[in-house]
C-alpha cells in the first residue's frame, strides 16, 4: 500500500499513549521506559542519567542551546508545569545568556496505568501516573479494566490519538507521530500488527443463552496500537465507563481482543496493519539491524523458551542492556547525557 500524504500537523502532544503495567514491574520494567524512551516526552525533552530522576520538577540535563548543565533542582529556575512560579520572570537561566523556551506546545503524552500506589512513581510522573484500582491479577478481568480505564482518561483528555502499548515496549514517539500525521484523528483509524495470520474466531454470547459465531481481526496489544478519535468516540457505547468490561465478558476474550471485536465486529471498521509494530511474540532478530530506527514499536522478552530481542550492536553491551532499549535510545536520540560519544558502532 502507497503511503498517503500528511493530512495533519500533529506533534507528541496529541497522542495519549498509554502504558500498561502492574505494580510489581514498576522496578524491573517501568523503570527503564522512564530512562529512554518517555524521558524524551517530558515537557523539556532532553534526558538525564538512568536511575535518575525524571520527573516534571527535579530534572538535571542540558539547557538547549546552553554548554553548562543545569543545576540540580530545586534551581531558581522553575519548569514549566510547575506549580511555583518562576522568578525573576521570564526565567533566566544562571550563567547563560539564553532565556528558558516558552512553554512547548505539547505536554507529555505518556501516561502510566497501573495498579497500585507508588510515591517514587508519583514523583517521577506526577498525574501521569494512573492507580486503575483494578486488581493486579493476571486475570481477564483485571486487563480489560485497565484497558477499560485508559479508554475513559483518553477520553477526557480530548487529545487526537489513542495509543496503548504494554510496559516491555520502546516506542519511537517521533516515527509514531509521522505514521499517524498521515490520517485525520476524525477519520475512523485503527492500527497495528495483527496477533494472528487469520481472524480470531470466537462466540459472541446474546444472552438467552443464545451464542453467535464471530470472525474478526484484532492488532495484538503487546505490540502497541493506535485508535482515532474519532473512531474512540463511536466506540464508546461498547467501551465507555464500565461497558468494555461487559463487551469482554460477553467474548470471553482478552483486552486486546476485545478492542478488534468492537471495531471489526461491531462497527465495521478495519485493522490498518502496519509491520512497524512489534511484540516478543514475534522473532525480534528478523528486524534488520538497519532498520531499527524506523520501527514505531520494539519489545523484549521470552519466545519459544529462548531470549527474544532484536540484533544490533550498539552503545550498551547485551550484559548492560539486555532489552536492547538502551542502546537504541542512544541510536535514536545520541545527544542524551549517558550515551556514550557517538561512535560508528
Ligand atoms: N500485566 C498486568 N498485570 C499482571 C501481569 C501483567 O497488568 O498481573 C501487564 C504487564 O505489565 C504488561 C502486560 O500486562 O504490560 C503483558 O504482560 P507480560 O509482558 O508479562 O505478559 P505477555 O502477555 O506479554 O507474555
Ligand atoms: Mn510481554
Amino acid at each position: 500500500a502507497q503511503e498517503p500524504p500528511p493530512a495533519e500537523d500533529i506533534g507528541a502532544g496529541d497522542l495519549f499513549i498509554a502504558v500498561k503495567t502492574t505494580k510489581k514491574f514498576h522496578q524491573s520494567r517501568l523503570d527503564l521506559l522512564l530512562d529512554t524512551w518517555i524521558s524524551r516526552n517530558l515537557p523539556q525533552g532532553g534526558g538525564s542519567q538512568p536511575g535518575t530522576t525524571l520527573g516534571l520538577r527535579k530534572r538535571t540535563g542540558r539547557y538547549p542551546g546552553c554548554s553548562l548543565p543545569l543545576p540540580p533542582s530545586p534551581s531558581p529556575c522553575q519548569y514549566p508545569g510547575c506549580s511555583l512560579t518562576p522568578s525573576p520572570s521570564p526565567c533566566q537561566y544562571p550563567g547563560c545568556s539564553l532565556q528558558l523556551p516558552p512553554s512547548p506546545p505539547h505536554p507529555l503524552p505518556t501516561y502510566i496505568f497501573t495498579d497500585g500506589e507508588d510515591e517514587e512513581l508519583k514523583k517521577k510522573i506526577g498525574s501521569h501516573a494512573i492507580n486503575t484500582n483494578c486488581s493486579a491479577a493476571h486475570s481477564r478481568q483485571a486487563l480489560s479494566c485497565k484497558m477499560a480505564v485508559e479508554y475513559d482518561k483518553f477520553i477526557e483528555s480530548g487529545k487526537k490519538w489513542f495509543c496503548h502499548v504494554d510496559d516491555d515496549n520502546y516506542v519511537n514517539v517521533r516515527t509514531l507521530v509521522k505514521l499517524l500525521s498521515h490520517y485525520p484523528h476524525t477519520q475512523d483509524m485503527y492500527i497495528g500488527k495483527p496477533s494472528l495470520d487469520r481472524p480470531i474466531e470466537a462466540t459472541e454470547r446474546l444472552g438467552d443463552n443464545k451464542m453467535r459465531p464471530v470472525n474478526f481481526w484484532f492488532a495484538t496489544g503487546g505490540a502497541g496500537f493506535c485508535v482515532s478519535r474519532g473512531l474512540a468516540l463511536k466506540m464508546s457505547p461498547w467501551a465507555s465507563g464500565g461497558h468494555f468490561m461487559n463487551t469482554a465478558e460477553k467474548i470471553r476474550l482478552p483486552d486486546d481482543c476485545t478492542v478488534g471485536y468492537i471495531i471489526e465486529s461491531v462497527l465495521g471498521v478495519q485493522l490498518t496493519r502496519s509491520n512497524l509494530f512489534h511484540s516478543h511474540l514475534e522473532n525480534l532478530q528478523q528486524v534488520p539491524r538497519s532498520e531499527i530506527h524506523k520501527q514505531i514499536t520494539l519489545s523484549y522478552g521470552m519466545f519459544e523458551n529462548k531470549r527474544n530481542i532484536i540484533n544490533m550492536r550498539g552503545a550498551f553491551p547485551v550484559e548492560e542492556d539486555p532489552s536492547r532499549f538502551k542502546s537504541v535510545h542512544c541510536l535514536l536520540y545520541p545527544d542524551t547525557p549517558w550515551c556514550p560519544p557517538q561512535v560508528a558502532f
